[in-house]
Order: C-alpha cells, then sequence, then structure tokens
C-alpha cells in the first residue's frame, strides 16, 4: 500500500459516532445532516423512473437535461456568471465531485493550499494525490471566525498549484464576503493557482441577499478563470444518501472531466438524476422551507448554547453548525467521549477539523424538532454543572 494511504488518519467524528451509534439515550448532533428525510416529491421521481425501467449507465458527465437544468439553476443564482450547461458536469456525491476536481489538477508533489479549520476530506483529498499541503488557519474572535488576509495571500505563491476554499465553512459557519473573494482571486491570477471553492453550503445562508445564497466566486470569475466550484444535492435538498453532486468547470476542463468520471464511477445512476431533476423542478417549495427552518434551528440553539458559564459561540453566517468552546476544556475529543457516555450528548470534536480546531466542539443544528436541541442543551448544562459542582 502507499504510504500516504497508510498514513490517512480516520475520522476523528466516526471515531466519536462508532463507539456509541447504536445507543438509543444518546442524542446525537456529530453528522453534517439533517434527521428530515428527503421530501416526498423527489423519492417519488426516483421510484418512478425505476419502476419505468431505467436502470441503465447514463452519459458520463449527466444527462443532458439535468446539466440543461443545472446549467439554469446556477445561473439564477449567479446571473453575472451566466453558467452555461456545458460547464457542468454531474458527479456521484459533492465528494467525489471534490475528488475528481483534485485528481484533475493535483500532480505527486504538487502544494496545495487549505484554509482551516475545514471539513476533513478537503485535506484528505490532496494528500492521498501525494500533494504537499499548506493549511492556512482562520482565527477566531469571540466566537467567530475570520480569514487572515495576509497570511493567505503570503502562502499562496507561484509554487501553489490549488487552493481549496469552503465557505459557508463546515464547521465554523465562516463565508467569504465578496471583496475577499475578489482579492484571492486577482492573487491567484497572479500566481497561477486554481481555485477549487467547496460551494455545497451556499443556499444555507442566513443573511439578507437578492439572490438567497452566499457570496460565490462564479459571481466575480470570467468563465475560463483556473475555478471549480463544488456543489451538492446533499444539504439544501435534504438528500445526503442519495450521492448527488455536481462542478461548475471552465469548458475546456469538461472533456477530460468526463473520461476521469468514466474511471471513477462511470456516471451517476440513472434514478437519482430523476430525483435530482424533480428537486430543481420544485426547488422554490424546498429550498427557501429548509433554510428557514435551519435559521430556526440556529437561533434556538446559539442563544441557549451563549447562556452557559463559559461558553464561547457565535452564530454562524452560513452552513448547519454551532463551533463552539468552553472555558477549561481543552482536549475536545475526551470531551465529546466523556459527553456521549456521562451526558448521552453526540458531538463532534473540533480537532477533527484541524489543530485549530481543538478546544472547540461542533453541533449540527439541522433537527427536524427544534425541541431535541433544548433537551441537548439541558443535557450539556447538567454535564456542566457536575465538572464545577
Ligand atoms: N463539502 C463540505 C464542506 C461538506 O461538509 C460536505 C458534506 N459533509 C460535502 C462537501 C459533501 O457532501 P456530499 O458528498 O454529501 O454531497
Amino acid at each position: 500500500m502507499r504510504s500516504v494511504i497508510a498514513q490517512l488518519e480516520a475520522s476523528k467524528i466516526r471515531e466519536i459516532a462508532n463507539a456509541d451509534m447504536g445507543r438509543k439515550d444518546v442524542l446525537a448532533f456529530w453528522f453534517g445532516e439533517s434527521d428530515e428525510v428527503t421530501p416526498e416529491v423527489i423519492r417519488r421521481a426516483a421510484i418512478e423512473s425505476l419502476e419505468s425501467g431505467e436502470t441503465f449507465y447514463s452519459q458520463n458527465c449527466g444527462l443532458p437535461e439535468l446539466r440543461e437544468a443545472l446549467g439554469q439553476y446556477m445561473t439564477e443564482s449567479h446571473p453575472a456568471a451566466s453558467v452555461d450547461a456545458g460547464r457542468i458536469v454531474v458527479t456521484s456525491g459533492g465528494v467525489s465531485a471534490l475528488m475528481l476536481a483534485v485528481q484533475a489538477l493535483v500532480d505527486a508533489g504538487d502544494e496545495v493550499v487549505i484554509v482551516t479549520p475545514v471539513w476533513p476530506n478537503l485535506v484528505a483529498q490532496p494528500t492521498i494525490m501525494g500533494a504537499q499541503v499548506r493549511c492556512v488557519p482562520l482565527r477566531p474572535h469571540a466566537g467567530a471566525w475570520g480569514l487572515d488576509m495576509p497570511a493567505l495571500l503570503g502562502a499562496i505563491t507561484a509554487r501553489t498549484k490549488l487552493l481549496i476554499l469552503n465557505a459557508p465553512n463546515n464547521p465554523t459557519g465562516w463565508t467569504l464576503t465578496r471583496e475577499e473573494q475578489q482579492q484571492i482571486l486577482a492573487h491567484c491570477r497572479s500566481t497561477g493557482t486554481w481555485i477549487l471553492a467547496d460551494e455545497v453550503y451556499e443556499k444555507l445562508y442566513y443573511e439578507p441577499t437578492a439572490q438567497g445564497c452566499a457570496p460565490s466566486f462564479l459571481d466575480v470569475a470570467a468563465p475560463d478563470d483556473r475555478l471549480v466550484v463544488a456543489h451538492s444535492f446533499s444539504k439544501s435538498f435534504l438528500m445526503t444518501g442519495w450521492r448527488l453532486g455536481w462542478l461548475v468547470l471552465p469548458e475546456a476542463l469538461v472533456d477530460a472531466m468526463g473520461k476521469l468520471i468514466e474511471f471513477n464511477t462511470s456516471c451517476a445512476s440513472v434514478f437519482t438524476q430523476r430525483a435530482a431533476l424533480a428537486a430543481l423542478a420544485y426547488r422554490k417549495e424546498i429550498t427557501p422551507r429548509v433554510v428557514s427552518h435551519f435559521k430556526h434551528c440556529r437561533d434556538t440553539l446559539v442563544p441557549l448554547l451563549a447562556e452557559l458559564p463559559g461558553v464561547q459561540v457565535a452564530p454562524a453566517r452560513g452552513g448547519m453548525y454551532a463551533f463552539f468552546r468552553m472555558e477549561g476544556l481543552d482536549d475536545s475529543m475526551e470531551v465529546a467521549k466523556r459527553l456521549v457516555a456521562e451526558a448521552g450528548l453526540g458531538l463532534a470534536p473540533g480537532d477533527a477539523f484541524g489543530p485549530e480546531g481543538r478546544g472547540w466542539l461542533r453541533w449540527c443544528f439541522a433537527s427536524k424538532d427544534v425541541g431535541r436541541l433544548a433537551e441537548g442543551v439541558r443535557r450539556l448544562r447538567e454535564w456542566l454543572a457536575r465538572q464545577h459542582g
């Protein structure tokens, strides 16, 4: 086996969850998904596809009608970009979209810069390709995380092949501003660096905006810029288990990506693509409801957490996580394990997302029943009282 594979660190979130996933008395908020099932119209479309016998391979880059619908969807959110269907490829999940992008762009030994804390897959993927990964940490101020722009721009040189950014960010909720995106893009143009923007949470954005989504690199880039944007049906359509995502690429990369898809998964399954078409057809009913519910979840959880003694937390501008720290409790792994065992509360340890996340915990607030969030906080409050008392 290649040594980088042998040395890959297993997910610390899984380490906490695997030990206790079967326990009925644990309130689990450790994974990044809602506990609400996919809307009926989407499930129905998949069932109808299967019943009509759509059990065959499809085009490498996805059904033409889905690429067309995604082009319209992306253009609706990013009118300045006007995303042509020919720049879209459909993938088997956001994870696969990101891995394909990294496979297409990164050679062994290449330098890749990543802004952390971040969902661990984004660091693992270039590592698997044999890249030299260099992390630039966000900095916390009163519970909210921000970008150290001089540090980031200083880290990106002519030797940097790829910059990977995830905003709105898992786990911190940090979101890039339009001005920051412009500055980063201008700098990467000057160094010849590709940008891989993981924008899977773009619709889960809680600030008022005209297009109903977070600022995107698509809004500021030209169609032939060295920019790849990764997306997913998982979050805004409640479709985590379906494994469907897409990439927006410069047109010159699309044929090569079709080849790579052939050798990775060949294509996404047709019935999930039919489900995706239904998701897009009903987007105006589904996504605003999901987003307003998640906002309600955030606005329920964060003030309750902030009231606890010694807790530092800020409301996330986007995403579906509260990222918080508790004074004097700096070993996140140990705290997360003890919370499961002693309080029946399942959270993800912050150091799963990079060393700067140590001392922090991630709580996924996408809960169908907000009462579960309040019950979780009650358990945490009682556990904290036992530590101090
Ligand atoms: N990017 C980020 C930042 C994520 O948090 C996730 C899911 N946890 C994904 C991409 C991928 O999602 P999926 O593979 O379910 O489409």
